[in-house]
């Protein structure tokens, strides 16, 4: 372990459980269930599931690209499992949330990029659970006009897509993607009339500046929500660590983004784009 690699203090889990939390981890034990809370171990997972909210990841455990800082392997997806919108459905009837989150791999293996099995979830999502509001955070779908319109046409509360990095080293970090389509596919996004959110990582050698400008522009491009948060290697496999964002300027880039014109920011040491997504979402409705 590299001295930049030792996590300062301020990276640290309150683990405190309240009865919400309880019941729904003996729940995901009893019944099998699966989340990205769990499975990723996430530091968040006291607050979130207190607030009955979580997340779930579709489309297999391979993915097609290969992005600098995520765990993901990439690799052959598996088959298309068809069922996976219900399974995942019922795991959100079952936890009885409020707000369910649900990401996936790029699956550029299919011919429609997985378009509809992303959309089919929210549809099933909401067919069984008509009062929980859904977060999708897509790939980008190579910013393809019929793809996207399947998508964005199951109506999630939340359309999110997120660019991650600033442009300079956008190319070493998400060699799949580009910074210009991601921007793209939020601007569709907020075309259609969607809520759009987006999040950037810090850590992985952008600087103050270029984090402003990359604020800017998805302002710019229609994005309504922001979440800010820093970068933890999961392996040295992966991009190395270049700093660790001190919490006082986690504040100030979330006042920032409220000046810029954001609906709602989340800005923090230990956010994930999905950290109290529904309330992100309420607060933003309400304004
Ligand atoms: Fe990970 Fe998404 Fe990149 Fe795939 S596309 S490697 S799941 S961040
Ligand atoms: Fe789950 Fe996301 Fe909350 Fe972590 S931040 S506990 S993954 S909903």
């Amino acid at each position: 372990e590299t001295p930049i690699e030792r996590k300062p203090p301020w990276i640290k889990i309150k683990a405190k459980m309240g009865p919400e939390y309880s019941e729904l981890h003996s729940l995901v034990k009893r019944e099998g269930l699966h989340t990205v809370c769990q499975e990723a171990g996430c530091p968040n997972i006291y607050e979130c599931w207190e607030d009955r909210e979580a997340t779930f990841l579709i489309g297999g455990d391979q993915c097609t690209r290969r992005c600098d800082f995520c765990q993901i392997a990439t690799g052959k997806p598996s088959p298309l499992d068809r069922l996976e919108p219900t399974k995942v459905a019922e795991s959100v009837r079952k936890m009885e949330l409020r707000y369910a989150t649900v990401t996936g791999v790029a699956r550029d293996d299919l011919d429609d990029g997985g378009a509809w099995l992303y959309a089919e979830t929210v549809r099933k999502i909401h067919e069984l659970n008509p009062g929980t509001g859904v977060e999708l955070l897509i790939p980008d779908f190579n910013s393809d006009d019929d793809q996207l319109g399947e998508v964005f046409g199951s109506r999630p509360e939340v359309l999110a897509h997120n660019i991650e990095t600033v442009p300079r080293i956008f190319k070493r970090i998400r060699p799949g993607f580009r910074y210009e389509r991601s921007l793209e596919v939020i601007s569709k996004a907020r075309a259609d009339g969607l809520v759009t959110k987006s999040n950037l990582i810090l850590g992985m050698g952008e600087d103050r500046a270029e984090i402003s400008e990359a604020m800017r522009d998805l302002h710019e491009a229609g994005c309504d929500l922001l979440t800010i948060t820093q970068y933890l290697r999961p392996s040295k496999l992966h991009h190395p660590i270049d700093r660790w964002v001190r919490p006082e300027e986690f504040v100030e880039l979330s006042e920032e983004a409220e000046a810029i014109g954001f609906a709602g920011a989340m800005s923090g040491p230990l956010v994930r784009s999905s950290y109290r997504a529904g309330r992100l979402y309420q607060q933003a409705a309400e304004k």
